[in-house]
């Protein structure tokens, strides 16, 4: 893990260091106006805080952005992909998707991923360590300091780039208040997705925090013996489990539950899996993404033919759960999950 910086303290932390070294509030109102709304690139360009502090703040908090290395451009579709090095020389991507209006970043959590999905090259990569809450964060923050020079800014975070944000619980959630904190970046938390294969305990713990975050769960098969082949993590929560705690967030937040469903030929897309996932979902609040997989070298599945994709929607909708077909952008760039990151190794 590298050193600390100063986005991975909240508001409240940054005013108590800051005040401790002397400092009046208002010190920590400035500084985080210039971290946060300011998208400031470093201490110096500070130039409303005293030299002293600014040369305190450089020796004792890492403001070290990761560095932009290799870039995929989707121009046609408007989609960047982003390796993004870190002080410690390990690399994370980060993608962005242009769609009308909406500027959606797609952040990672973890370097690698311990799930392991079966259909994922993060997954075949390993795990490699967590991400600290500044270097989530940054993955947005690298966003919005490139659309701000086009006068756009960042709409939408999802976080369902390489690993299980659940597994990074406490990192993950304080990326996100700080982007949320109406003094500085002040992203609304409707705005963010959250991304789980269905980790429990993070769920419930989710429905407390009192957020009106959008919750997607990775379901990917209509029962267990094929799950958990698909998604070996799932072993440790079976799909009633799953579905019992997204109720418990439905209930504490009123948000509507979005489920994934990465469709593989001949393995998980047949009208009969269609009807045991319809079986499930029916009655409750929920929707159904349908990704068609995204090719990838050395991984032993095939997307479907467009009309099986269609058949299977048709089979949820005809049952009443309401289904969309979410195109695999970037496809041409290969931003799958993991795919630059496995061509790029960080170090
Ligand atoms: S799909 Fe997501 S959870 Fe599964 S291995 Fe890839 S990064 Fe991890």
């Amino acid at each position: 893990m590298s050193a600390l910086s100063p986005y991975d303290l909240s508001y409240p932390e940054l005013e108590e260091l800051l005040t401790g070294w002397g400092e009046p509030p208002y010190r920590a109102r400035q500084l985080w106006t210039w971290l946060w709304r300011r998208l400031a690139t470093s201490y110096q360009g500070m130039t409303d805080l005293p030299k002293g502090l600014r040369a305190r703040l450089a020796a004792e908090l890492l403001f070290d952005p990761p560095r932009p290395g290799a870039l995929q451009l989707d121009a046609e579709e408007g989609t960047e992909k982003v390796l993004l090095h870190l002080a410690d020389g390990e690399a994370i991507e980060a993608v962005l998707l242009r769609e009308g209006d909406r500027r959606t970043v797609c952040v990672s959590t973890q370097v690698g991923c311990p799930v392991g999905c079966a259909f994922c090259a993060t997954g075949n990569m390993g795990f490699r360590r967590d991400l600290s809450p500044g270097e989530i964060a940054a993955q947005v923050l690298h966003f919005a300091r490139r659309l701000r020079g086009s006068g756009e800014r960042v709409s939408h975070v999802v976080v369902m780039g390489m690993g299980e944000p659940f597994l990074n619980y406490a990192a993950t959630l304080k990326a996100i208040r700080n982007l949320n904190h109406p003094r500085g970046f002040g992203l609304g938390a409707r705005r963010f997705t959250l991304s789980t294969v269905g980790v429990v305990p993070g769920i419930l713990r989710l429905a407390r925090e009192g957020l009106q975050l959008n919750l997607a769960i990775s379901l990917h098969a209509p029962e267990d013996a094929l799950r958990e082949e698909l998604v070996p993590l799932a072993r440790s929560w079976p799909i009633r489990e799953v579905l019992a705690a997204a109720d418990a967030y439905v209930a504490a937040t009123g948000r509507r539950v979005t489920y994934e469903y990465v469709l593989l030929a001949g393995v998980n897309d047949s009208p009969a899996q269609a009807r045991g996932l319809a079986r499930l979902l029916s009655g409750r609040l929920a929707h159904v993404n349908l990704i068609p997989f995204n090719p990838a070298p050395g991984l032993p599945f095939q997307r479907p033919a467009w009309p099986r994709v269609e058949a299977f929607r048709r089979e949820l909708l005809r049952r009443g759960v309401d289904a969309t077909v979410r195109r695999s952008r970037g496809v041409r760039i290969r931003a799958g999950c993991g795919q630059l990151r496995t061509r790029h190794p960080g170090r």
